[in-house]
């Protein structure tokens, strides 16, 4: 099993357009400025996913300075991010995520943005959780919108360990790795050793 984290946020940008979620498009007195589409909630779902496979994060893999990626749908983002996953040998077992938003209302976009999440990561809707969360005046308040989404995997059926792909070196051979159950060896008599008998 594998577990990642991932956390967004993007200013309102004071214009009308929507803001895009989880892949959908909600009508709001003003959109989110970024580069892409500033879809907070895929693009905390795609640093989750590279996360969970210590891939180089989102920033690093599709720069903002890039021009190829001006106005790009996010779902584009969480793709390739699946992508590095599914080579890696991982699938997902769940996904849970909450945007932190005071406006728009997501309660009724809510079920699509599930929808969507689940069958770009192959998945049933039931293994995506999607919540949402007004700011209590906290950031990103009236500013803007956050998004944190944790995700699980687990290894695909048939495939090797990622860490057993190297010739000659073995899961049990990585630097730090100890089966689990295996306590650290501490050098000398454990404390409260028996005296050995005469
Ligand atoms: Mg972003």
């Amino acid at each position: 099993m594998r577990i990642g984290l991932g956390y967004d946020s993007h200013r309102f940008n004071g214009s009308k357009g929507g803001v895009t979620l989880g892949g959908v498009t909600i009508p709001h007195r003003q959109g989110l400025r970024g580069h892409s589409d500033a879809d907070v909630l895929l693009h905390a779902i795609a640093d989750a996913l590279l996360g969970a496979i210590g891939a180089p994060d989102l920033g690093e893999l599709f720069p903002p300075s890039d021009p190829a990626y001006r106005g790009a749908d996010s779902r584009r983002f969480v793709r390739e991010a699946y992508r590095r996953v599914r080579q890696a040998g991982w699938g997902v077992a769940n996904l849970d995520a909450t945007v932190v938003a005071d406006s728009p209302s997501l309660s009724p976009h809510k079920a699509r943005m599930r929808q969507i999440i689940a069958r770009l990561l192959e998945v049933h809707p039931s293994d995506v959780s999607v919540k949402a969360k007004t700011t209590e005046g906290l950031p990103p308040g009236k500013a803007g919108i956050a998004a944190q989404a944790v995700v699980l995997l687990a290894k695909r059926p048939g495939t090797r360990r990622p860490f057993d792909s190297s010739p000659g070196r073995s899961r049990g051979s990585r630097p730090g790795f100890r089966p689990p159950g295996r306590p650290r060896r501490i050098p000398g008599p454990a404390l409260g050793a028996p005296r050995r008998s005469r």
